[in-house]
């Protein structure tokens, strides 16, 4: 994930010890990373209100930086499921937003345009990523996907998924034919912060 010359400015995460945290701990850490982060971002904005942290954010966005609130938003299910990207690359990523929201014609820029991108490069030292490689597995509400002739992705709930292993039958509304299931999604599927 590193670009030649990049050197992240955060310390590093030990993996192993955020896994070993309790949802409570764990909560308290974030909240000091970001903390860390909102000191970086100080460096170049000394005005730069501190954010505050919620952890309500649902479904398959990481992480968001709301302006109207005042504060970054975390999706607890996805940080507990992919604690060491939350720690490396969303909390820079979203503090990230916050600092170029401050700046002087801040709101006019776009989310992952240049000012972002050189945040994320110069003051964070991280390759400026818009979408991660998360585990949305357990926080998506949709992880079943079924096919069907046509190959148009259908995504079932774990309710929906239960009818149709129960023998209820559904058919694609473009082709007609019945739905197969696949897999549930993957850890490997990309999940996108929001803006
Ligand atoms: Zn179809
Ligand atoms: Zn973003």
């Amino acid at each position: 994930m590193s670009e030649r010359g990049l050197t992240p400015a955060l310390s590093p995460s030990n993996a192993a010890e955020l896994d070993a945290l309790d949802a409570t701990s764990l909560r308290a850490r974030l909240c000091e990373r970001a903390d860390d982060a909102w000191r970086l971002a100080c460096e170049i904005h000394p005005a730069l209100p501190r954010p505050r942290v919620w952890f309500d954010l649902k479904g398959r966005s990481a992480g968001q930086a709301h302006y109207g609130r005042g504060g970054l938003r975390f999706n607890a299910v996805l940080l507990t499921d992919n604690r060491h990207v939350f720690f490396d690359e969303i909390v820079p990523h979203e503090m990230a937003h916050w600092l170029v929201f401050h700046l002087e014609n801040g709101a006019r820029a776009r989310p992952h345009g240049r000012e972002w991108k050189g945040v994320m490069r110069g003051l964070y030292g991280l390759t400026p990523h818009v979408t991660h490689r998360l585990d949305v597995s357990r926080a998506s509400p949709q992880p079943y996907l079924y096919r069907c002739d046509c190959e148009t992705p259908h995504r079932f709930t774990a309710r929906r998924h239960a009818m149709a292993r129960r023998g209820s039958r559904y058919a694609c509304r473009r082709c007609g034919s019945r739905l197969r299931f696949e897999r549930v999604v993957a850890a490997d599927t990309p999940a996108v912060p929001n803006a």
